[in-house]
């Protein structure tokens, strides 16, 4: 069975066509400036690049699909070999508790959350009628949700201590995210630990330019970092993370500016690159603090101290934990983050080997001999666990 997965944006469509029999990735490619001309970025059996006229996304799933047939750049020889799409979508709201098969209620439900996600749910419903209108209806569509893994958490985890009747109101909560990510690399240390998800209290750090942490009792989330919107949490590559939010008031005074111009700064001017004022990026930060820069090793120290608060918050939050999972580029990574975070934490059980700390591989396992939780790097892969979902409720 061939599926393809594929992240719609508003001007963009990321696609990736895989084998479900070995869960390879056949081919792979980007769709940028959609409606504003279009380029086209191609992996398959060779490799592709031009500017191609998309002026929306039914016209880049057309280019997607002409490029996957054909006898040059191709994998496949005809459009019908593809038996499923599944869709990554940011915000499912309270609506969606997993993924699901398209139909028009779920469409109208995507489209509502959009006022939850309006950067990303419109691309995304886009995306799904495009597939829809070139594919035909007969090709089933699968929607996977980056927030529907954290609907599991219970109420305390997800209410804010706000005037409750913003929540009935706006449903400002706690949604959470890279609820796909979190999942996975959960069930994977599952696997490696060769204990089933429901023993186990893990906690899973996802460390890229957005990062989050998330705590999964029993395989389930049962609390997560980011919040209503992805700034809250950790300190990221351009966000904040949480601050003080009287920070917002004060600052508005100060600089007389309005309350969405400082979202704006905590979402693109903070976290590292705002602590370094040298980059959003983790490697340019590392390269730096080792030339002596000392706002880019705060940086790294800023970061790691919140991490070490998530887990050590999470442990108490579960009971104790088994399991620490580092994952996405800066986890799977940065060898000297993860001892920054773990080391301090011996007497909750936890401890580093540095000699396998400085592996590189998909999976592997980090912790000192005598450690009796486990610290674990694995590389996330949300595209296959989206394929995955596709490939189950199509099968089902
Ligand atoms: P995104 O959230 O965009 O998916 P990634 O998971 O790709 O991000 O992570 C991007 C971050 O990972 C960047 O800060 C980058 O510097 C960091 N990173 C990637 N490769 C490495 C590496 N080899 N060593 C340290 N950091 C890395």
């Amino acid at each position: 069975m061939y599926i393809l997965v594929i992240n719609a944006g508003s001007s963009s469509l990321k696609y990736q066509l895989f084998d479900m029999t070995t869960h390879d990735v056949m081919a792979k490619g980007l769709c940028e400036r959609i409606g504003i001309g279009g380029r086209l970025k191609h992996n398959g059996k060779a490799k592709f690049e031009a500017d191609i006229d998309m002026p929306d996304h039914a016209a880049a799933i057309k280019c997607v699909i002409e490029k996957l047939t054909s006898p040059d750049y191709g994998v496949i020889s005809d459009m019908k070999e593809i038996s499923a799409v599944g869709h990554r979508i940011v915000h499912g709201g309270e609506y969606f508790t997993e993924a699901k098969i398209v139909d028009d209620e779920v469409i109208d439900l995507i489209s509502e959350c959009s006022a939850l996600a309006p950067l990303h749910n419109p691309g995304s419903v886009t995306g799904i009628k495009a597939c829809i209108s070139v594919m035909g209806p007969s090709v089933p569509q699968v929607v996977v949700f980056d927030t529907s893994f954290h609907q599991t958490m219970p109420m305390r985890s997800y209410i804010f201590p706000i005037p409750y009747k913003y929540y009935e109101q706006y449903k400002i909560r706690r949604y959470g995210f890279h609820g796909t990510s979190h999942r996975y690399v959960a069930a994977k240390a599952a696997e490696m630990l060769g204990k089933c998800a429901k023993e186990l209290n893990i906690v899973t750090c996802h460390l890229g330019n957005g990062s989050s942490i998330c705590a999964v009792k029993g395989g389930k989330s049962y609390d997560t970092s980011m919040g209503f919107t992805p700034l809250d949490g950790l300190p990221m590559g351009t966000r904040s993370g949480s601050v003080d939010p009287a920070i917002v008031g004060f600052i508005g005074t100060a600089e007389n500016i309005s309350a969405a111009d400082i979202v704006t700064m905590l979402n693109k001017e903070s976290g590292l690159l705002g602590i370094s004022g040298i980059s959003s990026d983790f490697r340019d930060i590392y390269t730096a603090a080792n030339e002596g820069n000392k706002r880019a090793q705060l940086a790294i120290d800023i970061l790691a101290q919140s991490i070490k608060k998530y887990i050590g918050a999470y442990a108490a939050e579960m009971g104790g934990i088994d399991a620490v999972v580092f994952t996405a580029g800066i986890g799977e990574n940065n060898a000297m983050l993860r001892e920054k975070v773990i080391s301090g934490l011996e007497y909750m059980g936890l401890g580093i080997d540095s000699k396998k700390n400085n592996q590189h591989s998909d999976a592997f396992d980090i912790s000192s001999a005598d450690a009796e939780v486990k610290s674990l790097v694995i590389a996330t892969n949300e595209e296959l666990m989206i394929a995955l979902d596709t490939e189950r409720l199509v099968n089902s």
